[in-house]
């Protein structure tokens, strides 16, 4: 150790104190604009793990195991979003300043010709332009358009819920309507997967058509099984014994409605054995837990509290739990439930609903609480011929980051933490916490 050494390490000695008893401003400085300057273009480098998107092209219907029913679309959400339009010139170089039916022409026909030119590699190009690294796909089944090195499949399982005669729970409302002959379709889909012309008998063959087809989905690569279950039924799940659902299997299996009381019962039982056999099979439970889209979609039968039961049941302390659209609008009160150790939130679709500016809130929230359990997804989807999965999935990126690099600013300006935590926190939410939940299938 030379003097410029002692010397050096005296300052560092004393730069130490004052770092230490620095306080927690509640105003962020003026010098938040230039932090975030600072900050965007090294959070821009950084490669993700998108933790939820629907990847695939507007004609193919296995983009989701559902379909959206006419609805009111929020503003940002409306085909006359002008973002679309730098969505457009940043992806395909669009030449115009507007979408116009003339002008959009111009887009459906350029993305048609780089789908002919790219075929397979048309998603992974999307996916390096945004300097996402690997994306889920969550879809009914995985096309063969997707890049398996580079999409990771999540499957959809709800309709073990609704194996009986349908007919009330699709006459509840016209979005019911779309959707429960959906979860029928889907179940179909398994069974024929899993060798079944109709359903089992009794119950516990039931059981291991259920835990097969979770298994075989996981041989063909899937890392997860979600639920959309919000979209079709109250989310707050009951405590049945086995002989309870099983007596109610064995008297409507082979046909006779069950009433909208045993239906639930029956319902609460199997929800929770694919949440516990999710955890024997290290199959962790995506679960829709915010808004949705649709007139009928209920908001407090879907309030994520209402699955505080399920995520602090110790029983199911085995299974990874991640709550897709962190519970919006009720996103302050699900940041808590994230303090249960396998409980984990995804912002996906929250930062295309609101604009940065009021997701960067959210997203200051979050990591000001538990920063290692939130991750970032960007709900892409393929809306129509103009607004694909590829603007959505431009749209996500570009508010995630944009929101990310806000709020970090404000969190330095403020005294929370320092920069080089800040990118800690950008790394953890934009790539690493996800990707540790996977057990190395992911990257
Ligand atoms: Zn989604």
């Amino acid at each position: 150790m030379n003097r410029t050494h002692i010397v050096l390490l005296i300052l560092v000695v004393l730069a130490v104190p004052s770092a230490a008893v620095a306080q927690a401003r509640p105003f962020p400085g003026p010098d938040v604009p230039q932090i975030y300057q600072r900050l965007l273009p090294q959070i821009e480098k950084i490669p993700m793990f998108d933790h939820h998107a629907h990847p695939g092209y507007a004609d193919d219907a296995d983009v989701d195991a559902m379909a959206a029913p006419p609805g009111t679309a929020a503003l940002r959400e409306r085909d006359t979003n002008p973002e679309l339009v730098a969505a457009a010139k940043a992806l395909w170089g669009y030449p115009y300043n507007d979408l116009s039916p003339e002008h959009a022409k111009w887009l459906i026909e350029k993305k048609a010709e780089v789908k002919k030119q790219r075929g397979n590699q048309y998603f992974s190009d999307i996916l390096d332009k945004l300097n996402i690294e690997q994306g889920v796909a969550n879809r009914a089944m995985m096309a063969e358009y997707l890049d398996p090195k580079r999409f990771v499949w999540v499957f959809f399982a709800d309709s073990f819920m609704w194996p009986f005669n349908n007919e009330r729970e699709a006459a509840r409302n016209a979005d019911e309507q779309v959707y429960i002959p959906l979860q029928g379709k889907m179940l179909r889909r398994w069974m024929q997967q899993e060798g079944l012309g109709k359903l089992p008998g009794n119950f516990a063959d039931y059981l291991s058509f259920v835990t097969h087809t979770l298994e075989d989905n996981q041989k063909k690569g899937a890392i997860a099984q979600k639920f959309e279950v919000a979209y079709l039924r109250t989310t707050k799940f009951s405590d049945p014994s086995r002989a309870q659902a099983e007596d109610i299997y064995q008297r409507f299996v082979s046909g006779g409605i069950p009433s909208e009381r045993d239906y639930r019962t029956f319902q609460d039982y199997i929800f929770r054995y694919l949440v516990s056999e999710g955890g024997r099979l290290h199959l962790p439970v995506h679960i829709h837990s915010a808004v949705g889209i649709g007139d009928y979609f209920n908001l407090s039968e879907s309030n994520i509290l209402n699955l505080e039961n399920i995520l602090r049941d110790p029983r199911y302390a085995s299974t990874t739990f991640v709550m897709i659209h962190g519970g919006y609008p009720y996103d302050r009160q699900a940041i808590w439930l994230a303090a249960v150790k396998n409980v984990y939130l995804d912002s996906s679709e929250t930062e295309i609903l609101l604009y940065p500016s009021e997701f960067k809130n959210v997203l200051k929230q979050w990591l000001e609480t538990f920063p290692d359990k939130v991750t970032f997804g960007t709900d892409c989807f393929p809306y129509n011929d103009a607004l694909g999965a590829e603007e959505s999935y431009w749209l996500g990126v570009q508010s995630s980051r944009t929101a990310l690099a806000a709020a970090l600013a404000e969190m330095i300006s403020e005294g929370e933490v320092t920069e080089a935590q800040a990118l800690q926190l950008a790394h953890g939410y934009l790539h690493d916490n996800a990707v540790a939940i996977y057990q190395g299938k992911v990257h």
